[in-house]
């Protein structure tokens, strides 16, 4: 037998979520993570809760058509939803546990509509969010102006979206750390280089030499996740997607009020900063914030807030989205015997998925049961 029951390789939103859930199911759990809590893409998230309109990264949208090739983008839509309603209905929870205010923010969000045919998209995709509880209305371009005078007038309108959320998603993780060490969870420093499944037990390995071993291992590593598969000999394609993103300094003319969408997200977040977000590359690890993103995100805000040209530009940053091969998470057993989980994948939509994953992953390890069926999510698929 392990010393714990579950050791979990990685503290972003998605690991410490599970800690968080598995602790508070009656499991002894340990977090070994290499950077620190929060230091990659779930403490620079831009904390969109939106699972309708997805964002740069999301490949599955609620209400769109899906091709068949894409057979998980259902079950990506059902755990984007679940996971903003977790996360919605938990807000006061982890605030009152971690005495953290993660910054809720419900301001509407503005789809720009520049084409007729992106118009019948949209009718088409919306049509079934007032039955989930979402209030979308389609607006003129007058209306447009009304709604937000210094926006640009997209040529066929908008669509104004009520329900989607922002939260800061740096507070967010080391919230759930907070609630994690609360039930119990033992959050340590660690670089995991091997991993050992034996009969009774599974042994982790960290640069160091240091040794730990658990009943299971649940790897949340985000990007780095097939790295550590691969200590098993186990190949999953989960990739690196860079993402950059601006914040900017406030509008002289006064606060933004509207999250204004496409070609970028641009809003202003409860602290005063003005978010244009993001971009998403596909050039490995490289962490270097490149004049060409910068350009882009800033010629994008100002296709939609032509004033936003005078904000200062504070701070550049860069992360990685944890991406699949199909863009739906992977989440199940890697190994035969079943002592190694993995929870990865969550693309552009990570934050908002954390707890509906952890709640599924949680309850699949202590009961075999789920709220939601992780099937589609199977490592097995690939
Ligand atoms: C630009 C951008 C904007 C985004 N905006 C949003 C948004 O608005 N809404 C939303 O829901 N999602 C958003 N996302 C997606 C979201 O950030 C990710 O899906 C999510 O944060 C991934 O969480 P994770 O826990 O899987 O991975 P990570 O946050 O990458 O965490 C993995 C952790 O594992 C650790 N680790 C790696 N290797 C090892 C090892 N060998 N040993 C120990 N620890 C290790 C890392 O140090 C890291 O802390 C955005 C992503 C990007 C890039």
């Amino acid at each position: 037998m392990g010393a714990h029951d579950v050791l979990i390789i990685g503290a972003g939103a998605y690991g410490l979520a599970c800690a968080w859930k598995l602790a508070a199911a009656g499991q002894s759990v340990l977090v070994l993570e290499r950077d620190g809590i929060g230091t990659q893409a779930s403490g620079f998230a831009l904390g969109r809760i939106d699972p309708l309109l997805g964002g740069i990264g999301a490949k599955y949208k609620v209400g769109s058509s899906v091709d068949a090739s894409q057979s998980g983008a259902e079950a990506g839509n059902q755990l984007g939803l679940r996971g903003h309603r977790l996360l919605l209905d938990s807000i006061p929870e982890i605030e009152s546990i971690s005495g953290l205010d993660l910054q809720l923010d419900q301001q509407p969000t503005l789809q720009f509509i520049y084409s007729d045919v992106q118009l019948d998209e949209l009718k088409e995709q919306s049509a079934g969010w007032v039955e989930l509880g979402y209030e979308p209305k389609f607006l003129d371009v007058d209306e447009v102006r009304k709604l937000e005078p210094r926006a640009s007038s997209p040529e066929r309108g908008g669509l104004l979206i009520d329900g989607p959320f922002f939260i800061d998603a740096l507070r967010y993780v080391q919230a759930l750390a907070a609630c994690s060490e609360k039930v119990g969870v033992t959050i340590q420093s660690g670089e995991v280089t091997g991993i050992d499944v034996h009969a009774n037990s599974v042994e982790v390995e960290t640069s160091s030499g240091a040794r730990y071993s658990a009943n299971r291992v649940l790897i949340t590593a985000g990007p780095w996740s097939s790295q550590i598969a691969n200590l098993m000999a186990v190949e999953l394609p989960i990739h690196p997607s860079k993402g950059e993103i601006l914040r900017l300094g406030p509008l002289e003319s006064g606060p933004l009020e509207v999250h204004l969408h496409d070609p970028s997200s641009l809003v202003q977040k409860k602290d005063g900063q003005i978010w244009s977000a993001a971009t998403a590359a596909d050039v490995g690890f490289d962490r270097t914030p490149t004049p060409e993103s910068r350009d882009i995100l800033l010629a994008n805000a100002r296709q939609v807030l032509p004033e936003i040209e005078n904000s200062t530009l504070i701070l550049h940053t860069v992360c990685f989205r944890p991406v699949s091969q199909d863009g739906i998470p992977i989440i199940g057993q890697i190994d035969g015997s079943g002592s190694v989980w993995i929870a990865t994948g969550g693309g552009g939509s990570g934050i908002m998925q954390s707890l509906a994953v952890a709640e599924s992953v949680a309850k699949s390890i202590t009961t075999g049961l789920s709220e939601l069926s992780l099937e589609a999510f199977s490592p097995a698929r690939f």
